[in-house]
């Protein structure tokens, strides 16, 4: 970074930042995660960065729990209770109780057995309402699980048109606490509220929640959720999801189609019939990833020393810094709302040529990411980043835009994966 001590960027110098960073309770944090030199990481959101512990438990689960210990880890290991105590060691981060959550397979493959346990628990109603800006798999998933029931239908409204399609067909909501896009956090407890009051089922996707901000479930009386643990939660590329389900619904007892053998109440017995576990242990289908499990574990345990009332602080500081010193930059439209009750823990900006222009940030080092049409997505996690890293974030963008280095032909250019 080029910019001296004192430099200035919109109202806030270098300086101001060093010295808040001098005092971030959360500080700590940072040196527990591998970051590259030279790279300011803003994509925290999408994929989390690697914690420091995570290789050598990896490399141990591998060597000794599997090679060296072979079948009789399932017992002696703990492989087998792992998705239940992987479930109790996320609750707190939801509100949840420790009964009430489990993790296994993927957001999507979740979403699909909460779905339809909701519809079983609504007979006669047979419409799923989504978000028709939320992310894409949600919305697939919902299409699929209304192709199986008859007369079933997926409907897909914005937020804020909600009550007026509140009729006595819908069956369910799922909705984003924050949205992928454009980090607008929505209003879990009064949305819940007044779904329930149409006597349907809130679902609670926080995908973009979960370790971002304390998130209230059981607060918000909520239904069911579902979530993944490798963006801000840092359990790694595909690592497993989770979900919730209210202890009423537990006790009722809704079934899930993907009735698995890991759901059965006794597994080993190999009985032809399925014949559900008691509680939340029917949500599971099949036998848990264990090398995944293992990493999410690793960082669930930096997460139990971790202040979701400082991590929520830092992180609207941060994305409140980040705004502040980007809104004014020429062809920037800052998308994320400005109120904190309404901000996840991310920043999307508009910017018609926004894919090049993050291309041309990646380049220097800053990395965020894009979202078509025009979105480029910038995520703050409070564990791993500094204030000043952000100052120089922006301070690179700022650079980017104003020498129009964008423009080069090979910033152009789309992987697979954007
Ligand atoms: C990241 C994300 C997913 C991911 O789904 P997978 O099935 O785990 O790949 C789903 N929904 C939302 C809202 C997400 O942000």
């Amino acid at each position: 970074m080029s910019a001296g001590t004192g430099a200035r960027m919109g109202a806030t110098t270098r300086e101001e930042c060093a010295a808040l960073d001098a005092v971030d309770p959360l500080a700590a944090f940072r040196k527990e995660f591998a970051l590259p030199d030279g790279v300011i990481y803003l994509d925290g959101n999408s994929l989390g960065a690697l914690p420091v512990r995570t290789p050598e438990r990896v490399r141990q689960v591998v060597e000794e729990e599997w090679g060296r210990e072979l079948i009789r880890s399932w017992n002696d290991a703990g492989w087998f209770e792992q998705p239940y105590r992987l479930g109790r060691r996320i609750a707190p981060l939801i509100g949840a109780d420790p009964a009430e959550v489990v993790v296994c397979d993927t957001t999507s493959v979740n979403l699909f057995k909460v779905l339809s346990a909701a519809l079983r628990l609504r007979p006669g109603r047979r419409t799923l309402l989504g978000d028709a800006e939320a992310f894409p798999t949600d919305l697939y998933i919902a299409e699929g699980v209304a192709g199986l029931v008859e007369g079933a239908r997926s409907v897909l409204v914005r937020p804020e048109e909600l009550d007026r399609h509140l009729d006595g067909d819908v069956a369910a909501v799922v909705l984003s606490h924050v949205d992928y896009r454009t980090g607008e956090l929505l209003d879990m407890p009064g949305i819940t509220a007044r779904v329930q009051a149409a006597g349907a089922l809130m679902i609670w996707d926080v995908c973009h929640a979960v370790g971002a901000l304390p998130v209230e479930l059981g607060a918000s009386n909520a239904d069911f959720a579902i979530g993944c643990t490798y963006k801000y939660l840092n359990g790694g590329p595909g690592s497993p999801a989770f979900l919730y389900v209210a202890e009423r619904h537990l006790a009722a007892g809704p079934l899930q189609p993907l009735s698995g053998w890991f759901g059965h109440a006794r597994p080993f017995a190999f009985e032809p019939g399925y014949d559900p576990k008691p509680g939340i242990g029917r949500f599971l289908t099949s036998s848990p990833s264990l090398l995944g499990q293992a990493a999410l574990d690793t960082s669930l345990d930096l997460w139990e020393r971790v202040d979701l009332a400082a991590v929520r602080a830092k992180s609207l500081a941060l994305t409140d810094l980040f705004i502040a010193l980007t809104e004014g930059l020429d062809g920037i439209e800052v998308v994320t709302p400005r109120e904190h009750a309404r901000r996840g823990s991310q920043v999307a900006l508009r910017h018609t040529d926004g894919y090049p222009v993050v291309q041309a940030l990646i380049e220097r080092g800053v990395i965020g990411d894009f979202r078509a049409p025009d979105l480029m997505r910038f995520g703050f996690t409070p564990l791993y980043l500094s204030y000043t890293e952000v100052w120089d974030a922006a301070r690179q963008l700022a650079e980017v835009l104003e020498s129009g280095e964008w423009r080069a032909e090979r910033f152009s250019r789309r992987g697979a994966v954007t």
